[in-house]
């Protein structure tokens, strides 16, 4: 088990990480969503679309377009102060079996729908909330069901998101037996102060007892989540969290810049007390903080592959899920608020696990809102999302939708290259370090005039 290690860093690696805060800079954080998760954003979506995704259900199956399959599983330890995520920390085990059951029902009236039956998913994704939560009872019984619903004999990724603290050595086990190929551990940070303050339930020992179990069980792929920014995050806490998780030789790392959405308790606390900013770093802290981040595992021989993503080896650590979603991939998705797509057309399910269940126990598909997307929309989504790769090729836009985005959005281009963020070699769109390290406020440039400053909720 490695231990963080005192700094060896040249002075002037180190004064990288010590950007001074200027209190008076508009790259405060505020309250809001920065990153970009789709398009068009959430607020477009109503329960007034609902039907276009029975449309869509009702027509045949595609023929060339993937499927992967999503279940949302909402129960937590405890609610992170950062969290914006509907979770709920009170269940018991019976209302956990209620809950898995309706999710299963769910499964079974989308398999037998013209557009899903016989389908077999390319890749299956567990996110929450805290998917480890699960007992391993719960988790067997859940998956076997799964299987005979959406089988995953030809699925490529099986990724499971856990908390350190809800693994055991058999809960891992259980987890390599049931096909989990990406295991990813919301580590967030390595110190245990930051995590006490920012309400994290696991602490550093816990995390590095899973990533040490986990090694020995052979996942495909091990990713380590790190959020750059938290409360009380320093400098010197950074260098130490970004050693450390380069000793700890992870596959990937995903490292995330810290925001505070509306509907977080650090945001209930700011408007308590009237402040505006949050008692987090800025973004310009947080970019330069990535950004070492960022040299520091090049130096250690891995390879930055997205906005967000560290890999040690490109050529065998995939996403499946990420490169998927990001070129168009129905994704059949069940559990409370999860989101979905089906050959165009966005949908969101109930936000609460009480319409949730009743929706469900009444015979139906416990869908919120939704929105069919125009041909437009669709070419805008992948290629915004494509270009948090850091890379996209105009052919591949032409090919698909008969539309080059340079040439479609001239001026957009020319600003982006203006700034350093953007160039064109050939038919290859490259994003630079600088425009990676803030590409989500980059792409709302690229939205149509009707979806700027729309909302991330
Ligand atoms: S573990 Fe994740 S989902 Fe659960 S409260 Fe914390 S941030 Fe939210």
């Amino acid at each position: 088990m490695a231990t963080p290690t005192k700094s060896t860093l040249p002075s002037g690696v180190i004064d990288k990480l010590r950007v001074p805060l200027d209190a008076a800079s508009s790259e405060q954080t505020e309250a809001g969503n920065y990153f970009v998760a789709n398009y068009p954003p959430f607020s477009f979506w109503k329960p007034e679309h609902k039907d276009a995704v029975h449309a869509i259900l009702n027509s045949p199956r595609p023929v060339d377009t993937n499927l992967g399959v999503y279940f949302h599983i909402p129960f937590c330890r405890k609610r992170c102060h950062f969290c914006y995520f509907r979770v709920y920390t009170d269940k018991n085990a019976s209302e956990i079996n209620a809950y898995l059951d309706a999710g299963i029902r769910e499964f079974e009236r989308y398999s037998r729908t013209s557009y899903l039956a016989g389908r077999k998913p390319q890749f299956v994704y567990f996110g929450g909330g805290t998917p480890s939560y699960l007992s391993i009872d719960q988790l067997r019984n859940l998956t076997d069901r799964m299987k005979d619903l959406f089988p995953w004999d030809e699925t490529e990724e099986v990724a499971f998101e856990a908390e350190p603290g809800t693994l055991t050595e058999k809960k891992l086990e259980a987890l390599r037996e049931i096909g989990v190929t990406r295991l990813s551990l919301g580590i967030e940070s390595f110190d245990d102060h930051i995590l006490e303050v920012n309400g994290r339930a696991h602490r550093s020992k816990e995390a590095y007892r899973a990533i040490a179990f986990a090694k020995t069980l052979g996942f495909d792929q091990l990713n380590i989540d790190l959020i750059a920014g938290m409360m009380d995050e320093t400098p010197d806490n950074w260098e130490r969290c970004v050693r450390t998780a380069i000793e700890q030789e992870p596959d990937c790392v995903t490292i995330y810049q810290m925001e505070i959405p509306f509907n977080t308790t650090i945001y209930k606390e700011m408007k308590e007390s009237g402040r505006v900013t949050a008692p987090v770093a800025d973004w310009r802290t947080k970019r330069a903080w990535v950004d070492w981040a960022f040299d520091q595992f090049e130096a250690a021989g891995y390879t930055v592959s997205s906005a967000y993503t560290v890999v040690k080896n490109p050529e065998t650590t995939k996403f499946v899920y990420r490169d998927s979603l990001w070129a168009g991939a129905d994704l059949l998705s069940a559990g409370v608020a999860s989101f979905g797509h089906f050959g165009g057309v966005h949908y969101q399910n109930q936000a609460d696990v009480g319409p949730y269940m009743t929706e469900v126990d009444a015979g139906g598909l416990p869908i919120f809102r939704a929105y069919p997307t125009s041909h437009d929309e669709r070419f805008i989504r992948e290629f915004i999302l494509q270009l948090k790769l850091g890379h996209t090729n105009r052919g591949y836009f032409r090919g698909k939708y008969g539309e080059d985005p340079a040439l479609r959005f001239p001026d957009q281009f020319a600003g982006l290259a203006a700034e350093g963020y953007l160039r064109l070699e050939g038919d290859e769109i490259l994003i630079s370090r600088e425009g990676l390290l803030q590409i989500d406020r980059l792409l709302h440039g690229f939205f149509l005039p009707q979806h700027r400053d729309a909302r991330y909720t």
